[in-house]
């Protein structure tokens, strides 16, 4: 007898003491605290508390002359602790299968019901000396079967989601669940206590294959990195959590790099540490990006309190060596679920405030409208993916009145977008987004193309024009290759080059001057004539009017209705005309909407007038209509 409790207590020390490692090791780094790993402590403690309770029990066993009540209480204290490991493993297991997804409903049904039958099946055990041995045994099974039947739960789940579940996870859940039997049926016929030993070996095993923390943690700040943030973010999101997101960046990071290179570091980990101190251990801190940190809070209370904090750790000077650095730095507070909803929406809101920003150090609180309006970005985006695929774009042409000839012997070429979904975008809205997306060269082919067509198709040079606006974006003006693109479309349709006129607004001058005056400039020699569009908008740059010399400048609207309404612009406009008349520049006037301001604008010296008064931009057949009606005068 002797031996075997000797033996026995040497299991539960051994179990005891891999326990213990275990936990060392698990809470000596910094982990973030997801269902999964508050399961697998969970794991651990009940497995560490079973081990102690099985040893107090062989050491009551070995001492004899333990009180009844004493030796009652700790068989208890043991039996609720051996299966709570049963449940907690099967919670544990079925987590993992449902990482950063909720748990299913059916399973929380199957857990309550197996946790509720262990409760009682402990309760009713609670009286075994009270009762008869046969009925002892029963409650016994029942219970030892409540317990598989757990365990049995876990293989079912770990089955059903094998896919997700990494093989070597699978095979230690396995080895869990086998030591586990095999150890409680050696336990019941040779009364060796080694089940928590046995458990202890397998929970090491599956220890080794949990995520490694240090994946998860930024090296240089030691805060927990974008991957571990895209989890929890989606984990709290599918648990349909409340929560706010706090993301702050430094704007000027850029800046600050090129000019303390390497040592640009500093700034980045003083932000760490300085959301670190400010924040409890429970609230997360993750470095999302170069210069980006996000921050959780699960109520408001908690984010109110970090905000004060906030605002005073981020006035206190950033220094690099001695110097101070200018430090510009832009806080956006995003609320889930009212805000945001899906993990995509952060970064939609980030982009959306991006230019937003207003004076430093203010946060500012995201609203639907962020939301909104990138998703709607997203269709038109999309919508211009699918018109460009089907090659749906349409071209409307709108006529230009020369007041010279009082003809109609030019157009202008305007893009038309309809999509199922989002019917009509108006090119001011898609235009800038394909700019953005780069799409906008593709789209500035179709268009050159649907011109050269129409030209063909259409032949609007017998019915007065000669020749036909085109839009060019800055973006294509730029392009290495846009000069031989479009001289290789004409020449496929046979269209000679001074049928088209390029217009290029004046926006464009600022972002690469030099280039797009070297491209302009070899459009020009090679027999393309260009316009100025929009002239009176942005910077005026007489500069570029008079280092690159455009054919036709267009007026603005909005310049030609100033003009119209006040006459504080008439001395600017009567000064511009005569400057540009000799630069050997043509003039138009867009917007021209009544007779009073094809008057106006006659009497101003403009060569040139469109505008609705004569007609809107039309489709090509109704335009060929317009011009048969209007130009009768030049059709022979
Ligand atoms: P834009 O080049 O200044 O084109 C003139 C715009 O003014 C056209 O708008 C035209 O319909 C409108 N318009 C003409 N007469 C009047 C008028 O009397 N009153 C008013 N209120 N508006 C008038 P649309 O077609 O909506 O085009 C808007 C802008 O989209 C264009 O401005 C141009 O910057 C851009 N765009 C249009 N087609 C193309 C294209 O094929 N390529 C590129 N890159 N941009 C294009
Ligand atoms: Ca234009
Ligand atoms: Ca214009």
């Amino acid at each position: 007898m002797d031996s075997v409790i000797n033996f026995s207590m040497g299991f539960d020390v051994c179990a005891i003491i891999i326990c213990a490692v275990i936990m060392a090791n698990y809470y000596s780094v910094r982990r973030i605290h997801t269902r999964t790993e508050k399961f697998f402590q969970g794991l651990m403690g009940s497995l560490l508390f079973s081990a102690l309770t099985n040893l107090i029990y062989v050491v009551f066993i070995y001492a004899g002359n333990i009180p009844q009540w004493l030796f009652y209480l700790s068989v208890m204290i043991m039996v609720i602790a051996v299966h709570a490991v049963g449940i907690i493993f099967m919670l544990y297991v079925v987590s993992e299968c449902y990482e950063n997804r909720p748990l299913p409903k059916s399973f929380t049904i199957i857990a309550v019901a197996l946790i509720a039958m262990t409760g009682i099946s402990i309760a009713v055990y609670g009286f075994h000396n009270l009762m008869p041995d046969s009925a002892v045994d029963i409650i016994i099974a029942f219970m030892y079967g409540v317990h598989y039947v757990a365990l049995l739960t876990g293989v079912v789940y770990v089955f059903a989601n094998r896919r997700v579940l990494s093989l070597r996870k699978q095979v230690n859940i396995f080895i869990f669940i086998a030591f586990n039997i095999v150890s409680t049926i050696i336990q019941t016929f040779t009364s060796a206590q080694v089940t928590a030993f046995a458990l202890s070996v397998a929970i090491m095993m599956i220890f080794a294959t949990l995520r490694n923390p240090k994946d998860e943690i930024d090296a240089l700040t030691q805060t927990f990195n974008a991957p571990a943030f895209r989890d929890f973010i989606r984990l709290q999101i599918s648990s349909h959590r409340s929560f706010l997101l706090f993301v702050t960046g430094i704007r000027n990071f850029t800046a600050i790099n090129a000019l303390w290179g390497q040592r640009a570091e500093d700034v980045i980990k003083e932000t760490a540490d300085r959301l670190n101190k400010i924040t409890d251990k429970t609230t997360y801190v993750y470095r999302t990006a170069e210069a980006r940190f996000c921050v959780i809070f699960n109520t408001r209370g908690q984010y109110e309190k970090f905000r004060e904090k906030y605002i005073a750790a981020m006035c206190e000077n950033f220094m690099v060596g001695d110097a101070a650095v200018p430090v510009d730095r832009a806080a956006v507070l995003i609320s889930f679920p009212e805000v945001a909803q899906k993990y995509s929406d952060i970064e939609s809101i980030l982009k959306f405030y991006r230019d937003r920003y207003s004076a430093d150090g203010e946060i500012i609180e995201a609203t639907r409208e962020a939301v909104e309006s990138v998703s709607r970005r997203e269709k038109v985006d999309y919508a211009i993916q699918k018109a460009l695929k089907l090659h749906s774009f349409q071209v409307y042409y709108q006529p230009i009145y020369d007041l010279k000839t009082k003809t109609f012997d030019c157009c202008e070429a305007l893009i038309r977008l309809k999509d199922d979904e989002l019917g009509f975008i108006p090119p001011d809205e898609f235009i800038p987004i394909s700019e953005d997306n780069g799409t906008i060269v593709e789209v500035g082919k179709e268009v050159i193309n649907e011109v050269c067509r129409f030209i063909t198709q259409c032949n609007p040079q017998d019915y007065g024009i000669r020749f036909i606006d085109v839009n060019l974006s800055v973006i294509q003006c730029l392009q290495p290759d846009i000069i031989q693109d479009i001289m290789q479309t004409l020449r496929g349709y046979g269209v000679p080059r001074g049928m088209v006129n390029l217009e290029i607004t004046e926006t464009a001058s600022a972002k690469s001057y030099a280039l797009l005056q070297e491209h302009l400039n070899e459009l020009h020699s090679n027999g393309f004539t260009v316009s100025l569009d929009d002239f009176g908008t942005g910077f005026s740059s007489v500069e570029f009017l008079i280092n690159f010399p455009f054919d036709i400048v267009k007026l603005d609207r909005s310049l030609v209705w100033a003009y119209m309404s006040t006459h504080k612009y008439e001395p600017i406009l009567q000064h511009y005309m005569p400057m540009l008349h000799s630069l050997g520049t043509k003039i138009v006037a867009e917007g021209v909407e009544t007779k009073e301001m094809v008057e106006a604008l006659n009497e101003l010296g403009c060569d040139y007038l469109q505008g609705y008064y004569y007609s809107k931009p039309l489709p090509k057949e109704d335009f060929i209509a317009f011009l048969k009606e209007n130009n009768k005068s030049v059709i022979g």
